[in-house]
Parts: structure tokens; sequence; C-alpha cells
């Protein structure tokens, strides 16, 4: 069985990016798990004593967002040298290590846009490696026991600043509730707001969420920074709540009375090719507008805010016709909110 010093000294991401494409299937041992290296950024841990917990962290599903990978990867490192001892089922993905190489956010389409199978409907690496990543989790989701409790946590940074920095995307719910204890979980880890979703998706959050029941969210962690230029302790966050959960196989709980609570109210289309946004490309996520300000309009449509404190986020008119180029968030008090049975 080869050693460790297959992946450069316990280096998981610079093993990635010097492998970008594909790799080998390795596996290894280390004190207290087996680590299965099953294609290149696809790394399954599964530790020796039974748990609970099937936990997936993908990072990277957008290239240039290296912030989080960089965060797990010092994670990773802290398992390989025992100095973290894992009790929880571990798989960890680093997205595109061909965009991430490159610097950018994809080569050829946006991979949060690829999952519960809209990669087939595109020829190109991206949407080969969102089936890939679809095989992967639906396998090691499976291996583990049908009363797991699955959770999947894709961290990301944003394009832009924002009002609020660090915020999660809870996928669509189809009218069945929020798990407070999740909510808590996104407290502890220190996030400022989380956003309700209101339509199937087909990012790799919405897909878990639908496909596995997996408590899954879409995590923003600030502004996109290159490999090397990030200040990781704005993570210290989520690092810790992260850690806390896997050696302990307990979810770590704050309370989500911190958090401030959004719902989407509509997705902006991009509806023709002449199709702008009325904001400047300086403002934030979260940008607030008064009740009845054109936001967007094309030679086909325009979008008037309907409500006071009505908010962006996510604004990017630089997509193909059809996308989304932003979405439309409303204050919602966690009160009234319906939750699930845990
Ligand atoms: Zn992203």
């Amino acid at each position: 069985m080869p050693s460790l010093f297959s992946f450069q000294n316990g280096d998981f991401l610079a093993y990635t990016l010097a492998n970008p494409v594909e790799c080998e299937p390795q596996s290894f041992q280390i004190q207290g798990a087996d680590l299965y290296l099953e294609d290149t950024g696809i790394l399954r841990i599964e530790p020796s004593q039974p748990t609970s917990i099937s936990l997936v962290i993908s990072v990277g599903i957008h290239g240039n967002e290296t912030g989080p990978i960089e965060l797990i990867n010092n994670l990773l490192k802290d398992i390989f040298s025992g100095e973290l001892i894992l009790n929880v089922r571990l798989l960890v993905l680093i997205g595109n290590p061909v965009s991430s190489n490159a610097g950018k956010r994809f080569i050829d389409v946006n991979m949060n846009r690829l999952f519960s199978g809209a990669w087939k409907t595109f020829d190109c690496p991206e949407a080969k490696r969102a089936e890939n990543l679809e095989n992967v989790v639906q396998r090691f989701y499976e291996k583990g026991s049908e009363s797991d409790v699955r959770l999947h946590y894709d961290l990301h940074t944003a394009i832009r600043g924002s009002e609020y920095e660090q915020f999660a995307v809870y996928p669509f719910d189809h009218g069945s509730g929020y798990s407070k204890s999740q909510l808590n979980f996104l407290a502890a880890s220190g996030l400022d707001a989380v956003l309700l979703s209101h339509q199937p998706t087909t990012t790799f959050s919405y897909y878990t969420h639908l496909t596995y029941g997996a408590h899954a969210f879409t995590v923003e962690l600030g502004k996109v920074y290159p490999f090397g230029q990030n200040d990781l302790s704005r993570f210290s966050g989520i690092d810790s709540s992260l850690r806390s959960l896997m050696a302990t196989s307990e979810i770590p709980q704050g309370n989500l009375s911190s958090l401030t609570v959004f719902a989407v109210k509509d997705a902006l289309i991009k509806d023709a090719e002449d199709y702008t946004l009325n904001i400047g490309s300086d403002v934030k996520n979260f940008t607030g507008f008064d009740k009845g300000f054109c936001l967007a309009q094309s030679s086909l449509s325009e979008y008037r805010v309907a409500l006071d404190g009505d908010a962006i986020i996510f604004p990017n008119a630089q997509v193909p016709v059809g996308q989304r180029t932003g979405l439309i968030v409303r204050l919602t008090q966690p009160e009234t909110l319906l939750f699930i049975k845990e």
C-alpha cells in the first residue's frame, strides 16, 4: 500500500493541482481510518469505528474560489498527521481542478448549474466532472448506513462583497420544512445570514438535498482571492465547527436567532442580448432597493422592485440568455419557519 507521500507530504491540494484531469485510484491507511483517493480531487475517508454521520464537503466547484479549498486542505493535513481524529465518514471533493489551475471560475460552463442531470445537455469537461461527482456522492451515501445523518456543505466564495459576509443558501424544501439543528450549526459556524431558496435548481447542494435527503447548503464565506492570498482567519468559525463535528460526530449548536433570514422572492433571468441590470458593478450582495425601482430591463421586459427593502444577491448580467442574473430576496422572521421533526 503506498504511503501518504504520494500526496507530496500530505498536501492533497498540491497533488490534485499537479494531476488536474485524472489520477489512478489509490488507497492508504492512517491511524484510525482508511483513505481512498477515488479520482483526482476526490478523497473518501472511512473511520475504523462506527459512526452515524456521512459528511460531504465540496470546495472549488467554482475553480477560482480558493479560500475554502485551502481551508479544507489544512484540515486534511491535520487528519493525515493524526492531530484530528475523524469520527465521521468524510468525502472531500475539490470540484474543478482544471479551472483552479487556470484561476478561473470555470472553463466552459458554470459547474454549479450542471447537477441533477443538467450535465447531460453539455459536452465539456465540467459536464463530465459533474456526472462523476454525482456518481461519487451516490456511492458514498449508499455505502453508509440507511440511518446515517447525511450532510453536504458546498463551500464557496463570492464574486462581489456582501452586506452579510458569510451566508448559506438553504435549498428549496418543497414545503417539507427546515432543520433547526442545521440552522443552529450555521449559527455556530459564525455565519451571518441564511437564504431560503424558492424553487428547484441545478446546484450541487439542491441535488444532494433532493436526491439523498442530505442536509445540504451552499455556503458563501467571503470574497474570491487567488491561492495564497486568502486570510484563512476569516474562516475560523466554520473551520472550528467542522473540526468539532468531525472529531465528535455531534453537530455543534449555536442559536439560530443570531442569523438574519431571507427568503428568495424572484429569480432574475436574462431574456435578451440587450438585457441590463441598473446597478453598479460594485454593488454588494444584499443591497436593498426602494419599491418601484427598475432593477433590470431588456427589449422584452423590465423588473421593478415590489417592496421597499427587497434586495439583490449574486447579480451578474454576464451570462448566456436564459440564465439567472440574480436573486431578489426579502427579510423573513425565523419564528415563522416550519421546522422538520428531528
Ligand atoms: Zn461559487
